[in-house]
């Protein structure tokens, strides 16, 4: 590199200087990401420090980034811990890829939102290419917008970014394991292993690219736990260091991580169990022969043949997305498959996904580098917002991305050439690649990622496919046309089943397919037991179409709208009137004789809300969630009571708060809700209940009970809060169990409370949904249970099948035993002495 003259940095904001030492924030201090300086500001623009091109800005507007010419890198991020405010506050000025002169503003941000909303203010300015420099101001100086503060000497930096050459090879996104992202150890060895190869190799995320043998480029990207990162590379051994890095990542770069979950190539070896274990996706069972599912490495070349050429390539391959995704929502077999492709094609008119990908046309790209460069950033962003339902819908994302980007580069989806009786081994099944399987000769699949609520798995419970997710990588390794045996109920795949197994097996299943033939049939009946014992059988649901699907499966009401996923998607709040239409469609549909429990916002812990933004907490799920959080805003608690008070009348209207563990808080959202419907010339209240999810809340039934008129029991956060079990840590998935007798203790005890003041209580955890529950719930007295859509028709026919007396008897026999474990193996034996047919099915 040439020596230049050096370089001074401006400062980019009025402020007092500060030494990165006194930055409360390990990471800066440390100087983990670079070397600079603090600035605690006065001004609310901040302003170029040095002429040259916005190398990344964050979509969240609170951090950029400048390269000069001779490649110094500076970045400047506003505040810490301000990702999380999810863009509010901050007005992003320039966009990647732009020229900037020194002193142009960048960000326009509103320092008493910031100040208010985030852990601090102060703003940190880093020369993250590493060039050394010295400082032009004392620690505690007041500087003004503009003042040279920092000299840096160009060409000196110990790392230097080359320019990647050629066609680059780009591996499959992964998910990055590391607890603390790539921080300095994981950074350092991961850019060790890439200097041993001579291809010139690229670490990327989002819309950021790291040279991947710069440690300090690989800081810069910030990566966190869950990222999806790509590595790319070009050069004669750039297949080999994709393969050798993919795997580096996938072990966590010398860190231990929970197993990988992505890998190029199977090359764990294959343990000498005979038994894998996932989670259920789809239930049932098969037997078959495996078919292992690769998908193809993409070649995709970076530099574009002039724009216009590489506009009109990606407006044919949209054309022709959009065109196949009509054709699949014609052929759908459902109108949950049809409504999938349906949200792919309007993917495709995503203006900000249109937005990203011409961005980069603009820049010169090809037309398949935009357009995977902005799907893979707009997944990485859902993966990013910890929400679980929008990490899943990333799949959809990353499917309809795939989709172009092979018809972009004239690639042929290989018409999947099957045996017969095949079960599909794969690391990730799309939605489309799930809802074209040709179900005479497949049988089910096994994949290693994916989710219980992932929209493949509900294509494979549409299309009646066995499936299970979540299983360890190495099987991967398993031989094509090996014999196996999926028992999707279960969550097990059998490697070495032998002949009594699968008979037994086969004969469950096609009892199965009869039970849930004649479910569907009888689903209009009501849910009364065999003694005239009527128990309400409603749905949990998150949507209009859930509300109308749940109609024709026998839904008798809702017992569970969460509110909280009606606009999951929207950066900004939606306006009072669309709240309370959505709300009054909802209770139209449903009429006045049926029930209606909206659930007040339960946001935060496992559910972020972009428009509701939080500060980060050291521990969300004993943080402010729920009904907590309402009431630190009121203003968003009142402004949701006006609009659910507006669908009174339409519905059997009632109210539910959610994670209430203390009475006062009850008391405040009642005094709240009765000022809105006085305000409103509201004659009569709507039902008030609350979620009983909470052990204080549990214990206190009995005083909680004279202040509402009905309890819900969600037994997933009940389960998580008595066992103090993470409900979503995937190693203790099998021990948060809400079989636990002390889970049941405690609804025994809340029904009880409950019934003596006269107050119904129902129960809207995922226990509910499960048949084998049923028994039990119903001897502890719970008056509704409110289900998934799916399973309303089996939960329905098991009450069908069942004695109250029996009820009560196996309900006190499960109270008193001592383990999860004992009380599934109990009522299984109930189960199959007092229900007609096969084994349950459990989810
Ligand atoms: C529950 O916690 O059981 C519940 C129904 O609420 P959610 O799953 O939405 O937290
Ligand atoms: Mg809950």
């Amino acid at each position: 590199m040439t020596t230049t003259q050096p370089l001074e940095l401006l400062a980019p904001l009025s402020g007092v200087l500060l030494a990165l030492d006194q930055v409360p924030d390990p990471v800066f201090a440390g100087r983990l990401i670079g070397d600079g300086l603090c600035i605690d500001p006065t001004s609310q623009t901040l302003c170029a420090p040095l002429a040259g091109v916005i190398s990344s800005i964050q979509d969240s507007g609170h951090a950029v980034s400048v390269t000069d010419d001779n490649g110094v890198q500076v970045l400047m991020h506003i505040g810490l811990d301000t990702v999380n405010l999810g863009g509010q506050g901050f007005t992003p000025l320039v966009q990647e890829g732009q020229r900037v002169e020194v002193g142009q503003p960048l960000i326009e941000f509103d320092a008493d939102y910031v100040a208010l909303h985030a852990r601090s203010l102060l703003t940190l300015m880093l020369v993250v290419s590493g060039e050394p420099f010295t400082l032009l101001r004392p620690d505690g100086a007041l500087v003004d917008v503009g003042q040279p503060l920092l000299r840096v000497s160009p060409g000196e930096a110990a790392e230097t970014v080359d320019e990647e050459a050629g066609d680059a090879l780009f591996s499959k996104p992964l998910t990055l394991p590391n607890a603390n992202g790539l921080h300095a150890r994981p950074a350092a060895v991961f850019a060790q292993a890439a200097k041993g190869f001579n291809a010139s190799i690229y670490l990327h995320k989002q819309t950021q690219s790291a040279n991947a043998k710069s440690l300090v480029a690989i800081m810069a990207l910030q990566t966190v736990q869950g990222d999806t990162l790509q590595v790319s590379a070009a050069g004669d051994d750039a297949d080999a260091a994709i393969k050798a890095l993919v795997a580096l990542l996938a072990e966590g770069c010398g860190e231990t991580v929970a197993a990988p979950t992505a890998v190029v190539e199977p090359c764990a070896p294959l343990s000498s169990a005979t038994l894998l274990r996932g989670v259920c996706a789809s239930p049932g069972s098969a037997f078959g022969q495996v078919v292992q599912v690769a998908e193809p490495e993409l070649n995709i070349t970076e530099a574009g043949s002039g724009e216009a050429l590489e506009r009109a390539a990606l407006e044919r391959g949209l054309l022709a997305a959009a065109e196949a995704l009509q054709a699949l929502q014609t052929k759908a077999a459902g109108s949950a498959q049809a409504e999938i492709f349906r949200a792919h094609q309007e993917l495709l008119e995503d203006p900000t996904l249109l937005e990203q990908a011409h961005a980069q046309l603009t820049n010169g790209k090809s037309a398949a580098f935009a357009w995977n460069r902005a799907t893979v950033a707009t997944a990485t962003l859902f993966q990013g917002l910890g929400n679980a339902l929008l990490a899943e819908r990333a799949a959809d994302l990353a499917d309809v991305g795939q989709r172009v980007l092979k018809l972009i580069l004239g690639i042929q989806d290989r018409a999947w050439d099957l045996p017969e009786q095949a079960i599909l081994i794969a690391e990730q099944l799309t939605p489309s690649q799930t809802a074209s399987l040709d179900t005479r000769k497949v049988l089910g699949f096994v994949t290693v990622g994916g989710g219980a609520t992932s929209h493949v798995a509900i294509l494979a419970r549409a299309l009646g496919l066995p499936a299970i997710c979540g299983v360890p990588v190495h099987v991967l390794a398993l031989a094509n046309g090996k014999q196996v045996l999926l028992d999707a109920d279960k969550g097990e795949l059998h490697l070495d089943p032998d002949l009594a197994e699968i008979e037994q097996l086969q004969a469950a299943r096609d009892q199965q397919v009869l039970r849930r033939q004649r479910e569907v049939a009888q689903a209009a009946l009501p849910a009364t037991t065999r003694d005239g014992h009527h128990v309400e059988v409603t749905a949990n649901v998150a949507s209009l179409q859930e509300v109308e699907q749940s109609l024709t499966l026998g839904g008798e009401g809702v017992g569970l709208l969460r509110s909280e996923f009606l606009y999951l998607d929207r950066n900004r709040a939606p306006s009072p009137e669309e709240q309370a239409g959505t709300y009054s469609a909802i209770a139209r549909v449903l009429g006045p004789e049926r029930n209606l429990v909206v659930r007040t916002l339960d946001v935060g812990g496992d559910k972020p809300l972009a428009y509701v933004p939080m500060d980060s907490e050291t521990n969300p799920f004993l943080g402010l969630r729920g009904i907590r959080l309402c009431l630190e805003r009121p203003e968003l608690l009142r402004e949701q009571f006006r609009a659910i008070l507006a669908s009174a009348g339409f519905a059997r209207l009632h109210i539910m708060l959610p994670m209430v563990s203390l009475l006062s808080e009850l008391h405040l959202a009642r005094a709240i809700l009765e000022e809105e419907a006085l305000a409103l010339g509201l004659k009569e209240l709507p039902k008030l209940g609350i979620m009983i999810e909470v052990p204080s809340a549990a214990l206190m039934a009995d005083v909680f009970a004279p202040h509402v008129d009905f309890f819900s029991i969600g037994t997933n956060d009940l389960t998580q809060y008595t066992l103090a079990m993470d409900r979503d840590h995937p190693r203790l998935a099998s021990q948060a169990d809400s079989f636990h007798p002390s889970v049941l203790r405690l609804i025994a005890s809340t029904v009880k409370a409950a019934h003596a003041h006269g107050k119904w209580v129902g129960v809207c955890g995922a226990l509910a949904s499960e048949a084998l529950a049923v028994p039990v719930l119903i001897g502890l007295g719970v008056d509704e249970l409110s289900v998934s859509v799916p399973l309303i028709p089996t939960i329905k026919a098991t009450v069908r099948e069942l004695d109250l007396a029996d009820c009560q008897s196996i309900a006190r026999q499960v109270l008193g035993l001592e383990e999860a474990a004992q009380v599934r193996e109990a009522l299984r034996l109930y189960h199959a002495a007092t229900v007609e047919t096969s084994p349950v099915v459990e989810h």
